[in-house]
């Protein structure tokens, strides 16, 4: 990963201009006393860019709103949050920025702010390289399945504990990423305590039963996954589903993949040491559909 560019974005009501505040990548913005710093209390997104556009901008942008409702944070106002996001975009894409091998993504973030002076949500806007996942993508990954230690009606009988919110508070799922490491394996596929299959610590999971791809629902505590919904509308002559899968479910699919704005369709080879099938042209339509997205 490299730091490619940076905004302060200033989030109060009334600013003239668009309040964005170009700084060095890799400058300290933050302060200690902020919310996000010192308990996670922030919501985030992160965009892949192509061809100097954000990918799947407005369902990003649809979900910060979403996290942000759950944890109970201001609004976040779209029209800044896109401005930046687009012109971010535009500068990581000026020729020379970008090195071989390489893709660029946004994350942009929103806190509660400081904890000392009640200044209003914190934003910022962060340019980054990732390595271009076509490596990843033919390769694919080997993934273990670990317990999150929630019930997939999560969402309704402790909606606390912010499953379904893209926070800042990530350190769980990379400590799952760890034992994940620990036991030889590249990702993780997180169950319920009552035996639903969820997501990854960053991924969605598809998986293909009969014939059919299918993703689980939002309402188990997951993620609303940008990049699934992408490849779900973008192959018109694949049967989709957004339904719950059990345990027994992920053995019974022949074939997984794990979706996100950084890789795209990434498929499973391996479950818990046992090699799984893999079906490289569908995996290469689904990213076709992703990588040739216009917004
Ligand atoms: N689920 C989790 C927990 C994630 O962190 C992510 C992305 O980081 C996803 C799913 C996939 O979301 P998207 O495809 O919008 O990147």
């Amino acid at each position: 990963m490299r730091a490619l560019l940076l905004y302060r974005l200033d989030l109060a009501d009334d600013i003239a201009g668009d309040g964005i505040d170009p700084v060095d990548p890799r400058a300290p913005i933050i302060r200690a006393t902020d919310l996000g710093m010192t308990r996670g209390d922030g919501v985030f997104e992160t965009a892949v860019v192509r061809r100097g556009r954000p990918q799947a901008l407005e369902a990003h942008l649809a979900r910060l709103e979403r996290s942000a409702r759950l944890m109970e944070l201001p609004p976040p106002r779209p029209e800044r949050w896109r401005a930046a996001v687009r012109r971010a975009a535009a500068e990581v894409s000026r020729p020379g920025v970008v090195r071989e091998g390489e893709i660029a993504a946004i994350k942009f973030a929103m806190t509660r702010g400081d904890e000392i002076e009640s200044s209003g949500p914190t934003g910022w806007v962060l340019g980054f390289t990732v390595d271009d996942p076509a490596g990843v993508r033919a390769r694919g990954v080997s993934a273990v399945v670990l317990d999150r230690g929630y019930r997939q009606d999560v969402m309704h009988t402790a909606p606390w504990l912010l499953q379904g919110a893209k926070s800042l508070a990530y350190a769980v799922n990379q400590a799952a990423l760890r034992e994940a490491r620990r036991r030889g394996a590249d990702d993780v596929v997180f169950v319920s305590t009552d035996g639903a299959v969820l997501e990854g610590p960053r991924s969605t999971l598809i998986a293909r039963l009969d014939g059919a791809l299918v993703t689980p629902p939002p309402e188990q505590g997951v993620l609303p996954g940008t990049t699934q919904a992408d490849v779900f509308a973008g192959l018109a002559d694949v049967p989709t589903r957004i339904a719950p899968l059990l345990r027994d479910d992920l053995e019974r699919a022949d074939a997984l993949w794990l979706c996100s704005s950084t890789r795209g369709a990434v498929p499973v080879r391996e479950l818990d040491g046992v090699t799984r099938a893999v079906d490289p042209e569908l995996t290469a339509r689904m990213n076709a559909v992703l990588d040739g997205r216009e917004d």
